[in-house]
């Protein structure tokens, strides 16, 4: 932390974090910043996000601050992760809710660029793809979601240099894909991942739970609640976890369920029904309009 600030006599706690748009201005400041902090030695650790942040996002950032000297937090709503026909435009923006929060974190930068920023050219023509996990699940929802994804945290990685990023358990199959890309595109930075904060009722944090009214919020939870009966079922296989699921979430005439699946770890493809071992349940449905994701990890002995 580059803070406290001493400044005649009393000692500024809650710092203001720099919100920067530019990449040559976000660069210096940081070269400056790791001089300052430990000379020679200073860990930047950076939190990717889209903003509209909540107590999930709070928790990952907190994590941050405790591992890193310098903690960068990136607000981006990036295009290229969206369809056509998804919700870019109406996704909630509140910059100054986010940096007033991030203050209270110890932030010290937000980098919150522009599309024209990151994409100067329009949408980038080089781009990472995803490869064939990246067209399951999420990405079979959301073609070319994955490829976007891993294009913007490339960015954000070349452009902010941390020594550790800090991701969500929630997006499962990100989580996978930017820990793939690192392997296979030699990065080198350490990733840490957080566990899915929950709301009173279990239903996973998100920046989309906004757009639910009071019904389709109650109904939503039948998703953490599916998830629960799955990993109390995962004793008795994989058919009895998705029976147990399906029980709960099939009943909800609010949700309409996309898809229900239990994959492998380590390859992130579907299970066979006689898989035994380690397991993770995936989950996504629409409530209303918008589009839930979840995730729990299952244990088949
Ligand atoms: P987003 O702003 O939705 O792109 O999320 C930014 C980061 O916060 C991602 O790494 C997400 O996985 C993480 N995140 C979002 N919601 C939660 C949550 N409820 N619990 C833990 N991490 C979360």
């Amino acid at each position: 932390m580059i803070q406290p600030q001493h400044t005649g006599g009393r000692v500024n706690v809650l710092t203001t974090p720099e919100v920067i748009t530019s990449i040559d201005e976000l660069r210096s400041r940081l070269a400056s910043a790791r001089e300052r902090a430990v000379p020679g030695d200073a860990r930047i650790v950076l939190v990717p996000t889209m903003g509209a942040l909540h107590a999930g996002h709070l928790t990952l950032v907190r994590r941050a601050r405790s591992r890193g000297d310098i903690v960068v937090v990136s607000i981006f709503v990036n295009p290229l992760q969206f369809g056509a026909g998804e919700d870019l435009n109406t996704y909630p923006r509140t910059l100054d809710a986010d940096v007033a929060a991030l203050a209270e974190e110890g932030v010290d930068f937000v980098f919150a660029p522009t599309s024209q920023v990151m994409y100067p050219a329009g949408a980038a023509s080089t781009r990472v793809t995803a490869g064939a996990v990246g067209a399951l699940y999420e990405g079979a929802a959301r073609p070319g979601h994955f490829d976007g994804m891993l294009t913007v945290v490339a960015k954000l990685f070349n452009i902010v240099g941390p020594d550790l990023a800090v991701f969500g358990q929630k997006d499962a199959q990100q989580v996978f894909l930017v820990e793939r890309m690192l392997a296979d595109l030699d990065f080198r930075l350490a990733l840490e991942i957080v566990p899915i904060v929950r709301e009173e009722g279990g239903l996973a944090l998100s920046s989309r739970n906004r757009n639910l009214d009071p019904a389709q919020r109650l109904a939503a939870r039948s998703l953490s609640a599916g998830l629960d009966a799955a990993a109390s079922a995962a004793p008795q296989g994989v058919a009895a976890a998705l029976a147990a699921a399906h029980a709960r979430i099939d009943v909800q005439p609010l949700v309409k369920l996309d898809y229900l699946v239990v994959v492998d770890p380590r390859t992130f493809l579907p299970v066979g029904a006689d898989h035994v071992g380690p397991a993770r349940m995936l989950v996504a449905a629409l409530v209303g309009n918008t589009r839930l994701i979840d995730n729990v990890a299952l244990d088949i002995p």
